[in-house]
């Protein structure tokens, strides 16, 4: 395998304990639980999605994330990366800088830490600052606030690699598992579709318009410019899709021939969505960037929630840091179908907005859940084929996140069991 460098310059490391190091490496250590987004994180860490950040944050890039939008080194940063803990978990344990700890998840081993320090950080100030408002109605402040003040940093190694279950093992790749894939294709320009979506035909034709904007200059015999749609699988709120439809149904559009396989590919990120609006729009340019992409899509209210931010303030922000974003943004415009024009289009051309048709995520919703297949200038049949599919398979008869869904879902991955105390 070839070096990969991260968007900051620095070479991507894969930091995995080998087999023969784990059993005496792992097993005087102190044990911590750490929960769901924060094993997402240590893997993200571990392999180079959050690179140049290796492990969970101390004070000072906190603060310089929050208050500069950069890490302490100048390094562009939009979301802190941090490990709460309780108080009582810090004496019952005994745990001080310089320790090492063993990470669990769910009873299985999943990483171990170095503790660099162990600070305090203010939630309400850090909401405020990351996403603008302190008010618990918005899901990122509520999770922020629920967490407990204390905080421990650390570089993070796994102790072994995930090993996903299907359908996700289809998709999971690491960095330098694109930079692979980008290389078999030929692709020199790759555009990231961020998305947590079923695809619509509205969707569809604004990857179709990105990849135009991707391809730039490269010419087109042979292509050299693709379109990754790259899901982010994470925490799940009632009612979103469920992880599986939103894969199989986007894989789906080159297995039909929508796209040609040689211009599309699916993969997934671990991330938990704090719905930062701007800032997180800026994380994701940072993550796909770390994937090899060239170029980010950016629609209407990227990464936002309920009315916290104007729908075009990510946009905003994206172009002030221009000079440091590691990626070129593709803003889109909202599509949708026009009957005087007669087709799919889009609202930067068409003049007949009150005439025409929008992809309104509620109107598909209550199709799909009256179990009625929607037209084709909504949806492909075979995408819908693939998320009915994907609701019998893996979502209790619903493509939506219901109760049954959190609580009974197929795990997306697993760690090894490794036998730590005898
Ligand atoms: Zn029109």
């Amino acid at each position: 395998m070839e070096d990969v460098k991260g968007y900051s310059g620095k070479l991507i490391r894969e930091n995995v304990l080998q087999e023969g190091q784990r059993k005496d490496y792992i097993s005087d250590l102190v044990e911590l639980n750490i929960d769901a987004q924060a094993t997402h994180e240590v893997i993200d860490m571990a392999l180079g999605f959050l690179s140049p950040v290796e492990g969970f944050m101390g004070y000072n890039d906190v603060q310089s994330v929050a208050e500069n939008m950069e890490l302490s080194d100048g390094t562009l940063w939009s979301i802190p990366i941090t490990l709460n803990i309780r108080e009582e978990d810090i004496k019952k344990n005994h745990l001080s800088e310089g320790d090492t700890v063993l990470l669990m998840n769910d009873g299985k081993a999943v990483a171990v830490m170095k503790i660099g320090e162990i600070f305090s950080v203010d939630n309400r100030k850090l909401s405020e600052s990351i996403y603008g408002t302190d008010n618990t109605k918005h899901p990122g402040v509520k999770r922020t606030m629920s967490k407990p003040e204390k905080c421990i940093s650390g570089k993070i190694t796994l102790v072994s690699r995930p090993i996903f279950n299907e359908p996700f093992d289809r998709f999971w790749k690491t960095p330098r598992e694109h930079a692979d894939l980008f290389k078999s294709k030929g692709w020199k320009h790759i555009v990231a579709h961020q998305t947590r979506n079923v695809p619509h035909t509205g969707h569809e034709w604004l990857m179709k318009y990105a990849w135009f904007s991707a391809n730039e200059d490269l010419g087109v015999d042979p292509v050299q410019t693709g379109v990754l749609v790259s899901a982010v699988v994470g925490e799940k709120r009632l009612g979103d899709y469920i992880d599986e439809a939103i894969l199989l149904g986007q894989a789906s559009l080159s297995e039909a021939g929508y796209f040609k396989k040689d211009v599309h590919a699916v993969s997934f990120i671990l991330w938990d969505m704090r719905y930062a609006g701007p800032r997180e729009a800026i994380h994701h340019a940072i993550m796909r960037a770390n994937l090899g992409c060239t170029h980010h899509m950016f629609g209407r209210d990227h990464a936002g929630v309920g009315d916290f931010y104007k729908p075009y303030d990510a946009h905003h922000l994206l172009q002030q840091v221009k000079d440091k974003l590691p990626i070129k943004p593709v803003f889109v415009l909202e599509n949708w179908f026009c009957p005087v024009c007669g087709e799919i289009t889009n609202a930067a051309f068409c003049g007949h907005e009150s005439q025409s048709e929008s992809f309104s995520g509620s109107l598909i919703r209550s199709i799909l859940l009256d179990g009625v297949r929607p037209t084709k200038r909504i949806m492909r049949p075979e995408v819908y084929d693939a998320v009915m599919t994907s609701a019998k398979k893996y979502g209790f008869g619903s493509p939506f996140v219901t109760e049954q869904y959190m609580n009974g879902r197929s795990r997306i991955y697993d760690f090894m069991d490794l036998k730590v105390k005898a």
